[in-house]
C-alpha cells in the first residue's frame, strides 16, 4: 500500500539526490512545497528546468554565466595577466564580493579526490596550462580550498607549472592564498574579511 502520493514521493527522491540533503530534509521541503502558491511553484519549476538552457561556460575560463566568454572575461577593466584559479563558479561569487580582485579566473569544477576517484585529468588542469602556455600570464593565485583535498590540487598545479615541459621558459609567478583563512576552510564560506586579508596577504607558492 502506498500511503504518500506518487507526486510526493517522487518530488522527496529528487531532493534527496541533492548534496547535503538526507531523507528527513527532502521531505519537509517537499512537504513545505505544498503550502506554497501555485504561481512561486511553477516559476520555481521553470528555473530547474531552464538552469541547464539558459547557461553557457566560458570556453576561457570555465565559469558559468549566460554569454561566452563571461562577463569576467569579457570585461577590458580586468587584468588577463592574474588568474585566480578556484574550485567551483560559487568561488568567483565570494571573490567578487569583496570587490578588491581585478584580474580573471580559472574554475576548476573540482579537486583532486582520490577518494572519489577525482583525478587531474578529470578537473580542469589541462585547460589552466593551455592558458598558461599562451604567455600573456603573469601571475596565478591558487585560490583552492584550504583542506587536504583543496591543498592537494595546489601542489599539483604548482608542481606542473614549474615542471612541465611546454611550460618551461615562461615565468609565472604563483601564490597561494594566505593567512587568515582556516585551515579545512572552504572559500565559499569565507567571509569578506577574511578572504579579502587572504588575497592581500598571498605569498608565493
Ligand atoms: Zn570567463
Amino acid at each position: 500500500m502506498r500511503i504518500l502520493p506518487r507526486s510526493i514521493e517522487k518530488l522527496i527522491e529528487s531532493f534527496e539526490k541533492l548534496p547535503g540533503i538526507g531523507p528527513k530534509t527532502a521531505s519537509r521541503l517537499s512537504f513545505y512545497l505544498l503550502h506554497v502558491p501555485q504561481a512561486q511553484l511553477d516559476q520555481f519549476g521553470e528555473s530547474v528546468k531552464n538552469l541547464k538552457n539558459s547557461t553557457v561556460y566560458c570556453s576561457k575560463c570555465f565559469n558559468i554565466g549566460e554569454s561566452d566568454p563571461c562577463v569576467i572575461c569579457s570585461s577590458p577593466q580586468r587584468d588577463e595577466g592574474v588568474v585566480c584559479v578556484v574550485e567551483q563558479p560559487i568561488d568567483i561569487l565570494s571573490m567578487e564580493k569583496i570587490g578588491k580582485y581585478k584580474g580573471v579566473y580559472h574554475v576548476l569544477h573540482g579537486c583532486i579526490n582520490p577518494l572519489n576517484n577525482i583525478g587531474p585529468d578529470e578537473i580542469k588542469i589541462a585547460e589552466m596550462l593551455e592558458r598558461v602556455k599562451g604567455g600573456k600570464i603573469k601571475e596565478i593565485i591558487l585560490a583552492t580550498n584550504s583542506n587536504i583535498e583543496g591543498e592537494a590540487t595546489a601542489m599539483y598545479i604548482r608542481r606542473e607549472l614549474k615542471s612541465h615541459p611546454d611550460l618551461i621558459g615562461t615565468k609565472v609567478k604563483i601564490t597561494r592564498l594566505a593567512h587568515g583563512l582556516p585551515v579545512g576552510a572552504d572559500i565559499e564560506y569565507a567571509d569578506e574579511v577574511t578572504l579579502s586579508k587572504a588575497l592581500e596577504g598571498r605569498r608565493e607558492y
